[in-house]
């Protein structure tokens, strides 16, 4: 049985005094007895700050992206170590907000989980079409391909599917994210399905065993029926993280 994982993705959101209000809001209605992994994923300058005020609960906390460089003269950047060292133990790879404001190409997101992996921290590979390519029917070889580049990163294919099964996709269709139409659950499901079977041709074992979560106007109204598809592992949650009481029901539903 795969894990659920519900992660927020604050993007560039909060102060310190908000990111503080909102972790001790998600932390006073936790309960013991659920069964999912909960992350968020602030900024990443108060990742540490994050770091401090989750102590004491089960919250992880992740980066919301990563430099493929090792360390040097890289102006601005963040790299895999100072994340780690901050004690975060996720990051996000490849948002499609990364991917199109900042170019972000499918090779230098594979260079990135590959980093990430390297640094021990779990990457979360998001993936996703824009609603030119759903309708051009497109779907899912744009969505193979951010896969394929991940794996072909590697030395060869087994390899490649190894390291693919240490990390987490996020499917994210570009046309749900921010805009408040979600992908039904029947949508969803059908690509997450698809990738699934798609690497089950290549490694059973990591098809099995990856969680896939959803992504894109998840809200507490519908995590619920998106939840529970069977290829539906979790949610990467923008908005709706925002605020501890919606981001807690969504907890609560998985
Ligand atoms: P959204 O964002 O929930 O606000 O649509 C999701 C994401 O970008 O990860």
């Amino acid at each position: 049985m795969r894990k659920t994982l519900i992660a927020g993705n604050w993007k560039m959101h909060g102060n310190v005094a908000s990111i503080e209000s909102l972790v001790n809001g998600i932390k006073s209605q936790l309960d013991s007895s659920w069964q999912s992994d909960i992350l968020v994923c602030p900024p990443s300058i108060y990742v540490d700050r994050t770091v401090q005020l989750i102590k004491g609960s089960s919250i992880k906390v992740g980066g919301q992206n990563l430099s493929q460089q090792e360390q040097g003269a890289f102006t601005g950047e963040i790299s895999g170590d100072m994340l780690a060292d901050l004690g975060a133990e996720y990051v996000l790879v490849g948002h499609s907000e990364r991917r199109s404001l900042y170019h972000e190409s499918n090779e230098l997101v594979a260079e990135k989980f590959a980093k990430a992996l390297e640094k021990g921290l779990t990457p979360v590979l998001c993936v996703g079409e824009t609603l030119e390519q759903r309708e051009n029917d497109t779907t899912m070889d744009v969505v193979k391909g951010q896969i394929d580049a991940v794996i072909d990163f590697y030395q060869d294919k087994t390899a490649g599917l190894e390291k693919l099964g240490q990390g987490v996709i996020a499917y994210e269709p570009v046309w749900a994210i921010g805009t408040g139409v979600t992908a039904s659950p029947e949508q969803a499901q059908e690509v997450h399905a698809a990738i699934r079977h798609y690497l089950a041709e290549m490694n059973t074992g990591v098809a099995e065993e990856i969680q896939i979560l959803y992504g894109g106007s998840m809200k507490a109204a519908n995590a619920e029926e998106l939840l529970a598809q069977n290829d539906i592992d979790g949610g990467l949650i923008g908005g709706a993280s925002l605020k501890a009481d919606e981001f807690i029901a969504i907890c609560k539903i998985a």
